[in-house]
């Protein structure tokens, strides 16, 4: 990449952003767009595309946060304000299409960054790359915190008409209050959960990544029930619970934010996050039935609450997304 110092750096204030220091956007050339990951790679999917770096959503828990560290830039409040922008992704990835060389595979938009933060709102680069996925046919996913995403559902549906799309909105609680401290830049719950309403009224069968549910703060019980109706109600298509992953380099940034903002959940942390980054498999497995036990229900299978297992809409938990 190469930084453009002569372009504009805009301070932009969307209806997305509340109460955060003031935002700059960085300008860069990406040399490459696409980027493939290693044949060893678990993820589930082989490219991806993030065509912002740094989120302004400012997601307390967020796995990209110490990638802002590769560019000289930090994974506190820099990965929140200082957000860099590859002005060059769509004609990129129209000449990276054009090589003999490319495989014509699902290219994933959304696991590191998310590609409908407040600063897609200026520069409209993902709406640029759906268009040019769309054209060519290349099928494509995305995963995003933000109602952003409802102002393309005209292309959207147009490309889910011509390749395979799949389009999916996170979403951990649906209490505002949770989602203020944890969450301060993204979009409310309640206009994530009337996205997902409007993307699946288009025929775009949205997908929800229940993710993260956080221990102590939006793992109980009923809390977890409602948003799964919740997301239900709205139309989502799957749902797939993730419990928070604290990764080294995030485990430390949360860690400072619970000391300072909810000190009285220190102790279950350390305890829950001592042997390993993904938490105790008891409160996997406990969130995984939960959200089960609401889907069968959903299915007209046994009473919700009543622990069973099951749920046609459930997916296995995946590590689908390190971002959004
Ligand atoms: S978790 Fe996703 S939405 Fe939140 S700051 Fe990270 S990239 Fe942005």
């Amino acid at each position: 990449m190469r930084w453009l110092p002569d372009e504009p750096q805009l301070a932009l204030f969307g209806p997305e952003q509340r109460e955060l220091p003031s935002v700059e956007y960085m300008a860069v050339n990406a040399r490459r767009i696409i980027n493939t990951l290693p044949a060893s790679s678990r993820m589930p999917f082989r490219h991806t595309i993030n065509v912002y770096r740094g989120c302004r959503h400012a997601c307390t828990y967020c796995f990209a946060r110490p990638t802002h560290e590769y560019l000289g830039l930090n994974s506190g409040e820099d990965f929140e304000r200082r957000i860099v922008v590859k002005v060059n992704a769509v004609e990129k990835l129209e000449r990276e299409l054009d090589d003999p060389a490319w495989s014509g595979d699902s290219i994933a938009m959304g696991t590191n960054t998310d590609p409908y933060q407040p600063a897609e709102g200026h520069y409209r680069l993902t709406r640029g790359l759906v268009e040019v996925l769309s054209r060519r046919r290349n099928p494509f996913s995305i995963l995003t915190k933000s109602s952003l995403i409802v102002r393309d559902i005209d292309l959207l549906s147009e490309a889910a008409a011509r390749t395979r799309v799949s389009v999916a909105m996170s979403i951990g609680t649906d209490e505002d209050a949770v989602a203020r401290i944890t969450e301060p830049g993204a979009a409310s719950p309640s206009s994530r959960l009337e996205a997902i309403s409007r993307l699946a009224a288009a025929g775009l069968r949205p997908s929800v990544l229940m993710a993260p549910i956080l221990p102590g703060i939006s793992d109980g019980e009923e809390q977890i029930r409602r948003l799964t109706r919740a997301c239900l109600d709205a139309g989502a298509d799957h749902v797939s619970p993730i419990l928070l992953h604290l990764r080294p380099g995030v485990r430390e940034h949360y860690f400072e934010w619970l000391e300072r903002e909810l000190p009285a959940l220190v102790d279950l942390h350390q305890d829950a996050y001592r042997a390993g980054p993904y938490g105790l498999r008891h409160d996997r497995e406990r969130v995984a039935s939960i959200v089960r036990d609401e889907l069968t229900a959903r299915a007209g299978g046994c009473p919700a609450g009543s622990g069973s297992a099951g749920g046609s809409r459930t997916r296995t938990p995946q590590r689908t997304h390190r971002g959004p």
